[in-house]
């Protein structure tokens, strides 16, 4: 609707307005100076005059002496003309000028919604956005901001493997891209401090470095965690932001954190103004009201933006199937005073440690019902205290306990806040529960409260540490409370408000799978935003927009590092595709020592299977293949003695169709031949 002319609306409103003036338009009479006023007297409460009661008539009569004067009466002989002289009342006159007002209106509506002719149409400067994970998927979030010279990574997340990735804990995005264009990068940004933002920092990092910006609490994550890698120095690298002020980031960009709320403590959306026009990122957020510490989404800043024109909206499409809007993080509060006042044994209370809020929530009830509060769980006990040290949460150091001193209270003076509410076997619930922590054994009397929702692809280990909760004979607080938990993202309602506030020219929903990017654009389509413009991305896309076209320009490189924690270091995917092999078709092992001569085995070989079939079936295998054996070292032709990996190669070969042919599997074979 760039076509619209804003001049022309406001330059025929102002005359028309002007010239009705005019016409009506009459002097009016000087007004007569006032006498100044006396000093009033100090107000009276209900309550003073209930206390005073003795009070005089005298001094109320003097009160009243003060009073205004009455209204002067109108004198009748003037009657006021409200008509408009230039309106014939009889025939279309009247109607047509209230349309003609109507239609003045509309185009202010469409102007309004649509900003985008401030936009500069102008300009040759473009912007290309390449996300790298968080597309197509949950969690693993990372994107590239590029201009012609300078680029910027936006969060560096992690994500979780599928059960069949074995011995595999973390997955990282391929990084390919970023070592092409590392000349170009000026910068990381950060929105929040969840793992699957910030999470493989320090695998960049190991790799290459470059100036860090965020709030306080995700960078402070991101230093534990350099802490935890032996890469302290990185922290020098920090530089904290203010939110609301935008600030320089190389030459190109200019970027602005506003505060927005989310299930942790400090997350923002990302305003980034370059030559071709401002892109806003709302990370991942909900838009709570109410929030715990009194700070809500920074709509404000936002609406600001949105008058200005915005080029591009990235938007978290996490909740956009969930009609509404997602409850604020205070509903949880009646549930657990209703659980608290009750409870007479111990409170264990888990949930995800980084809602650093549903923590301090719990805290609140469990010191006004005199509880001490231990606090169990290594990543518990990290954010929390970070979170306390950086000034996000206060509460009296006093009243906290170490997990031996647990024994000395009273069951009903008790609260441990812990990890493990997605039943994660490592964690400290589960060990509580299944009678393997040092200090904490569940017992019947205790309240368990699961104040969370498991991530998809959990929800078989959740289901198994309740099981071993309920077994052990603890009362368990999970999904029959409605207000247990509350989502950290924003549902279609917030979803719809962040696109008015925002009113962006081209719309790309990010965060999730396809599904909910894809329902996120028909909500952007519903809101206003032109469906030519909108687009959903694919991790290694490259899209590239300025004020006049937005497009796919190329692939770059995408995919997924796998991480071993323990050793902290990358596995190469053949590892991982050969441990699936392994697990799924089992290993056949075949040593075999052969003649050259006269093509015999020269001793009885020696065959090992597993996982492929029973132990009470193996001996009928092993012959089976000594039999293939002694087939092949027959009929090998003669030059294949001589290269044992061309001989091992067609050994395995052979054995392969057997075992395809006979047992349907595709084993692993691992065939070692001596020839003499
Ligand atoms: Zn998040």
């Amino acid at each position: 609707m760039e076509n619209i002319n804003k001049e022309e609306i406001s330059t025929e409103t102002t005359s028309e307005s002007t010239n009705q003036v005019k016409q009506n338009y009459k002097p009016r009479e000087p007004r007569q100076a006032r006498e100044p006023r006396a000093p009033r007297a100090p107000r009276t409460t209900n309550k003073d005059v209930k206390e005073n009661n003795t009070t005089s008539n005298d001094e109320i009569n003097n009160d009243s002496s003060d009073k205004k004067p009455e209204f002067k009466k109108r004198r009748p002989s003037k009657p006021r003309v409200f008509n408009n002289k230039n309106l014939p009342l009889s025939g279309d006159g009247w109607t047509n000028d209230l349309k003609k007002s109507y239609m003045i209106n509309e185009k202010i509506h469409k102007d309004r919604l649509n900003p985008h002719y401030k936009l500069n149409l102008n300009t040759s400067a473009k912007l290309r956005i390449t996300p790298l994970g968080g597309l197509n998927e949950i969690g693993g979030n990372m994107m590239v901001v590029e201009t012609e010279n300078e680029a910027i990574i936006v969060d560096v997340g992690m994500s979780f493997p599928d059960a069949d990735m074995h011995g595999v804990d973390i997955l990282i995005p391929d990084f390919t891209y970023l070592r092409e264009i590392k000349d170009k990068i000026v910068a990381v940004i950060i929105t929040h401090g969840h793992e699957d933002h910030i999470g493989a920092m320090p695998y960049l990092y190991k790799e290459m470095q470059f100036p860090i910006y965020g709030s306080p609490l995700p960078l402070e994550m991101i230093g534990s965690k350099f802490d935890e890698h032996k890469m302290r120095e990185h922290r020098a690298l920090f530089r904290a932001i203010n939110k609301r002020v935008p600030i320089k980031i190389g030459n190109d960009f200019e970027v602005e954190w506003m505060h927005i709320t989310h299930s942790i403590i400090d997350s923002s959306a990302i305003a980034i103004k370059t030559a071709a026009g401002t892109m806003i990122h709302t990370g991942d957020f909900k838009i709570d009201h109410t929030p715990y510490d009194g700070f809500p989404t920074d709509i404000h800043r936002l609406a600001h933006y949105g008058e200005e024109g915005v080029l591009v909206l990235t938007s978290d499409s996490t909740n956009s199937h969930t009609p509404g809007f997602t409850k604020t993080e205070k509903a949880v509060a009646p549930t657990f005073e209703r659980i608290f006042s009750t409870t007479k044994g111990r409170v264990i209370m888990s949930t995800f440690s980084s809602n650093i809020h549903r923590v301090a929530q719990a805290i609140e009830k469990a010191l006004k019902y005199g509880r001490k509060i231990c606090v169990i769980g290594r990543s518990m006990e990290k954010n929390l205290d970070i979170a306390m040290t950086l000034g996000y949460i206060k509460f009296p150091k006093d009243q906290f306990i170490e997990a031996h001193e647990v024994g000395k209270y009273n069951d009903n003076e008790i609260m441990i806040v812990t990890t493990g509410s997605q039943g994660e076997s490592m964690s400290a619930l589960y060990r509580m529960a299944i009678h393997e922590h040092r200090h904490i054994k569940i017992k019947p009397e205790d309240q368990i409260i699961l104040s969370s929702k498991a991530i998809p692809g959990n929800e078989g280990s959740v289901s198994e540490i309740i099981n071993h909760l309920l077994k052990a004979g603890a009362n368990v607080a999970y999904q029959d409370y409605s207000d247990i938990h509350v989502s950290g993202h924003a549902a279609q309602e917030e979803q719809k408000l962040m696109l008015r506030l925002v009113k962006p020219k081209f719309f790309l929903p990010v965060h999730g799978e396809y599904n909910h990017a894809l329902k996120h654009s028909q909500t952007g389509i519903d809101c206003g935003v032109l469906e030519r413009n909108v687009y959903i991305m694919a991790d290694g896309e490259q899209v590239e927009v300025s004020p006049k076209y937005l497009k796919k320009v190329r692939s770059v490189k995408s995919g997924k590092v796998y991480i071993d924690n323990t050793l902290n270091h990358k596995i190469s995917d053949d590892v991982v595709i050969d441990r699936q092999n392994m697990a799924k078709e089992g290993i056949v092992m075949i040593v075999a020592q052969i003649n050259e001569n006269d093509k015999t085995l020269a001793a009885k070989p020696k065959v090992a299977s597993f996982g492929l079939i029973s132990d009470k079936q193996d001996k009928f295998f092993v012959k089976e293949i000594e039999d293939i054996l002694a087939l092949f070292v027959e009929n090998v032709k003669p030059g294949v003695f001589k290269n044992s990996r061309i001989l091992e190669d067609e050994l395995r070969k052979v054995v392969r169709k057997h075992c395809i042919r006979k047992y349907k599997k595709y084993p692993m074979i691992v065939p070692t031949i001596f020839v003499q």
